[in-house]
């Protein structure tokens, strides 16, 4: 099999794992089985899975469907395949959702409602057929965009013509985990059972909830049901939303969902339909009315899972429809749709977590390959953001010693907070830095953030900066800083999230299955897998030196160290958190 899989593989010399990662990829897939790759960033996990599935694939005859998450790692797969196509043929086509395909930013739903509107205005000329697409490679997002309008074609309906003569399809995570495109690729590419590869797979329980998640304001929904269907009588509906209205409980059992009967959801999903063949007399510009239909929508599939939905007041204005755990509807988007999945990621937490979490039986990788740097990482202790502790003095204690360490390192350097609240407090108290500092914003549209991060990276070689992120924020997962573009990592705080009812809920949902799981499963994992994925951001590209840093005392709770990834876990020393400039220095130094 070895050879197999070296004719799919781009380099020369595979980097130790990779083969093995290649290989279990071929075996989990022709097996039709569900397999999890932790491993490192950097060290060429895409490259190594493609090989494996992209052999599964030819002997099975099965396509691939790949999911990102961002434009940026649609390219980074693009250009793995582009070298794997040197080797052999790969026909491939990457395709995201139709709102960041379109020009017009036209969203994709019940078939494109939108873009209808806009096209029978007559305010898109980009209409021209696509019958044929001819050789256009590689395939980058811009490049597709750029080539179809090029042509007066659009370019949602040019990847999706490229798609269906593909075997590798690299979609974004819309296609699987949003129910309004959930089909959609399926039944417009002919896609029967492929398998499925996800990328940055470690939030995958929170996309699998995403799949029944829906939020809309409670008028909106009493508006669509009497406005616009006074005939029509979705009294069980109407019924259900009254009781959550009136209930004096936080949280609302979905058991509610009985006042429904199943003839109700299904005239309510043809009514909907219905109001989409005409748009110009519905509000569907109108994002609370649009949340409002979602939610409805969505209320067919909530009724058969009623044991596992729940409904929760938000403010006076919203009501949330909340899945509880992904394990009921693990099988509905994705284990029956898929014949093998393998998800990668670099922060999973183990396979215990992993499979507590998802509820299901997987099979589990962790690659720890040797590393060419020297790469240290610490615990700093005698601090912590616990939000009981959460002073002036705290954030007085925390600005005067990172002040001290951008300096020291070479090239940039990230640091990384629980929140903006926190970070700004911090970045309030810093007195002089001698590198100049990148504040993250939620202000900033994500082009202005984008521009921000180019010239952070450009930094690099012209002094050294340093990014003030937010953990679980938009720098810290999924943006690549190569070598000197970020040379060390400091993570200050572990961010768990404040607990709620809903958390509690299902923490103790989890207990019942796995007793003990709950709490860490709910509350410690995720904010491990927020804390490793920031860090991980100073791991990628060659270079002699990363120093990582996890300054909390909870970082020393055996809970957290668990959940930690063996590159991790290894290297850790403790160090006092005054003492960190003085630590840097020396390591610097050398
Ligand atoms: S046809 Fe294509 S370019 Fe035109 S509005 Fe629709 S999605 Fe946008």
């Amino acid at each position: 099999m070895l050879r197999d899989i070296l004719r799919y593989f781009p380099y020369e010399d595979p980097r130790e794992g990779q083969i093995e990662i290649a290989a279990r990829t071929y075996e989990t897939l022709v097996r039709g089985e569900t397999l999890a790759i932790e491993a490192p960033n950097g060290i060429g996990k895409t490259s190594a899975v493609l090989s494996g599935a992209l052999l599964a694939s030819e002997r099975s005859g099965r396509r691939i469907l790949y999911l990102t998450r961002t434009h940026s790692q649609t390219d980074r797969v693009v250009e793995e395949v582009e070298k794997i196509s040197k080797k052999a043929e790969v026909v491939y086509a990457p395709i995201r959702g139709m709102a960041s395909l379109c020009p017009f930013n036209t969203g994709l739903f019940r078939e494109g409602i939108f873009c209808s509107f806009i096209v029978k205005k007559r305010i898109c000329n980009y209409t021209k057929s696509v019958d044929e697409v001819g050789d256009v490679r590689p395939l980058f997002t811009e490049k597709v965009i750029s080539e179809a309008l090029k042509r007066g074609q659009c370019p949602y309906a040019f990847s999706i013509r490229l798609a269906k003569d593909s075997t590798l399809i690299i979609a974004n995570y819309i296609y699987v985990f949003d129910m309004f495109y959930y089909n959609y690729l399926f039944e417009k590419i002919r896609l029967e059972k492929p398998f499925l590869i996800i990328d940055e797979a470690h939030n995958v329980s929170d996309r699998i909830l995403d799949f029944l998640r829906a939020r809309a304001r409670i008028d909106r929904l009493y508006d669509i049901l009497s406005r616009y269907s006074s005939d029509t009588g979705f009294n069980g509906i109407i019924r259900l939303l009254d009781e959550v209205c009136e209930s004096n409980s936080k949280i609302v059992s979905g058991e509610i969902l009985k006042f429904v009967s199943k003839d109700e959801t299904i005239k309510l999903r043809e009514f909907l339909d219905k109001m989409f063949e005409k748009p110009e007399e519905a509000d569907f510009m109108d994002n609370s009315f649009m949340d409002a239909v979602k939610f409805l929508r969505k209320l067919e599939i909530a009724r058969e899972n009623a044991g596992n939905i729940v409904f929760c007041r938000e403010g006076k204005a919203d009501l949330l429809m909340e899945p509880i755990l992904p394990r009921n509807l693990y099988g509905k988007v994705l284990g029956d749709k898929f014949s093998g999945i393998v998800m990668i990621s670099g922060t999973f937490g183990g396979k215990e977590a992993l499979s507590t979490e998802l509820g299901i039986d997987l099979d589990y990788m962790e690659i720890n390959p040797r590393r060419e740097e020297e790469l240290s990482v610490f615990i700093a202790e005698g601090i912590t953001t616990s939000y009981r502790k959460r002073e002036k003095e705290l954030y007085k204690a925390i600005a005067e010693v990172i002040s001290e360490i951008p300096s020291t390192v070479e090239g940039n350097i990230g640091i990384f907070f629980p929140s903006y609240q926190f970070m700004e407090r911090v970045y309030e108290e810093v007195r002089s830095m001698d590198k100049p500092v990148f504040l993250e914003s939620r202000e900033k549209t994500a082009r202005e953030n984008r521009e921000m991060i180019e010239n952070f990276k450009k930094m690099a070689d012209a002094g050294g900066a340093v990014l003030f992120g937010v953990l679980g924020g938009r720098n810290s997962e999924g943006e690549d800083f190569i070598g000197k573009e970020m040379s060390s990592a400091i993570v200050v705080g572990l961010p768990y999230r404040k607990p709620n009812d809903l958390m509690r809920l299902r923490a103790s949902k989890i207990n019942e299955k796995s007793p003990g799981m709950g709490y860490k499963v709910v509350f410690t994992l995720p904010a491990v897998r927020m804390a490793v994925q920031a860090a991980a951001r100073s791991t990628r590209g060659h270079r002699k030196k990363v120093t990582v840093v996890f300054a909390d005392d909870r970082y020393k709770r055996s809970d957290v160290i668990e959940f930690l990834p063996s590159w991790i876990k290894e290297r850790i020393s403790y160090v006092k958190w005054g003492d960190l400039p003085g630590v840097f220095k020396r390591i610097w130094e050398t």
